[in-house]
């Protein structure tokens, strides 16, 4: 397929001007969908889970209308509102698109003329496979777009610049308490401007209701819970299975509320796709099996195999093939951390610990915190996605078999003690 891509798009270009290059890869993916991959004596069946990629590609790839124009949702028939820019006002009762509606072009405003996706040739449902990605549409999209109002918005949600400081400060104090496992270390929002889809996950996820709560206006703070609970509870497995309801209501009241505080133009194509959000994570189990946070970081790994801006694909390629001689580890097991800020572990519901050292015979000397009290009781206990206060603590001994998953603990400015469990895929 490699040479095939090489062949048909110059990649010197940042976007392809046709789709020539997407129907050669298309007809390929059809006839592995169909035959196999084989490989020497084996033939290895594959099958298509998602295509993964932003509104604007997948317009291109669905042969659609743009996000930005009157029919340009890809999940439901609404008709834009003009705002000054393109606008879904509807939050009830939507009508959605399925595979049938969508290949007979029910509704032909939404389609381009005289020309059909690539992807039509495949047998797949050309709806649902086609997910909203949460790292460009929520964190990139909707986070971003909530930090700037409040940053250098309208009067009416932006916040002081004393407040703004605190925030800053804030996040500047936590940076010695994120752990390893995350790329980046949070950065003022002076610099929101540079962050990259990561640290609007982090800050969507776990530091943003710590560093907001006390100095954003309460009713923009509870609009933001409502959101950044919603996603904590799509990106993990176990709790989209089991709240995933509970997330769309609040999402819809995210939404509609949305439009009351920051006006009609606040409901564009990234928020209202929240409405969508919760169908496509129960279909995948949870937004991090859709989303494009595995191959963006696949592609920083590319960029490092690439020494030169020489025959850059066979650098890669190159790499690749060495990297192909080394025998894989087979342990799947991370190593225990023992250092702060990397060594939290949740124990049970109720239970929390910082591992210390390994003793002689094998098991963790751990503080433990065996009380955890809810963080915030709105819009739900906290306690559900993993937010809590620690209380007093004391020295037992576990068994790694006890640590039940990764938290963070950080100070939350008022001498809090403020454990988070890690509900993101940390692969
Ligand atoms: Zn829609």
């Amino acid at each position: 397929m490699q040479s095939m891509v090489t062949r048909c798009y110059n990649i010197t270009e940042a976007k392809p001007k046709s789709l020539d290059f997407i129907k050669v890869i298309a007809d390929e993916l059809n006839m592995i969908l169909m035959n196999g991959f084989s490989w020497e004596e084996t033939t290895v069946s594959v099958r298509l889970r998602c295509i993964t990629c932003d509104a604007p590609a997948k317009a291109m790839l669905k042969c659609i209308k743009q996000f930005s124009g009157y029919y340009g949702c890809d999940k439901c028939t609404q008709k834009g509102n003009w705002e000054g820019r393109m606008t879904y006002q509807q939050v009830h009762d939507l009508i959605l698109r399925d595979d049938v509606s969508f290949r007979e072009q029910h509704q032909p405003e939404h389609h381009q003329e005289n020309t059909v996706s690539p992807f039509s040739d495949l047998q797949i449902d050309m709806v649902k496979s086609f997910p909203a990605d949460y790292m460009h549409q929520c964190c990139l999209g909707v986070m971003r777009k909530m930090l700037l109002l409040w940053s250098r918005g309208k009067s009416g949600y932006r916040i002081s610049p004393a407040q703004l400081r605190e925030v800053n400060q804030r996040l500047r104090n936590l940076r010695c308490d994120i752990p390893h496992i995350f790329a980046r270390k949070p950065r003022s929002l002076d610099e929101v401007e540079r962050w990259k889809a990561t640290e609007f996950r982090q800050f969507m996820l776990y530091t943003g209701k710590v560093v907001l709560r006390g100095v954003l206006p309460e009713t923009l703070y509870s609009h933001f819970m409502a959101f950044s609970v919603a996603m904590c509870i799509l990106v993990s497995p176990h709790l989209t299975q089991t709240y995933n309801m509970y997330a769309h209501e609040l999402l819809t009241y995210f939404v509609e509320q949305g439009r009351h505080i920051y006006g009609k133009e606040f409901l564009v194509y990234n928020v209202h796709s929240l409405l969508h959000l919760t169908a496509d994570a129960t279909t995948y189990g949870s937004l991090d099996r859709c989303s494009a946070f595995a191959f963006e970081s696949y592609l920083h790994q590319l960029k490092k195999m690439v020494r030169s801006g020489n025959h850059v694909l066979i650098q890669a390629a190159k790499r690749l093939q060495e990297r192909s001689q080394i025998p894989i580890e087979t342990s799947e097991e991370r190593p225990i951390q023992m250092k702060h800020p990397n060594n939290v572990y949740i124990v049970s519901p109720t239970s929390c610990c910082e591992v210390l050292e390994r003793t002689n015979s094998g098991k963790l000397l751990c503080r433990v915190f065996s009380h955890l009290a809810s963080y915030l009781c709105e819009p739900c206990d906290s306690r559900i996605y993993g937010a809590f206060v620690c209380g007093a603590s004391k020295i037992e001994i576990l068994d790694k078999t006890n640590l039940q998953g990764r938290a963070m603990m950080l100070e939350d400015g008022h001498g809090r003690q403020v454990v988070l469990s890690l509900l993101h895929d940390l692969d």
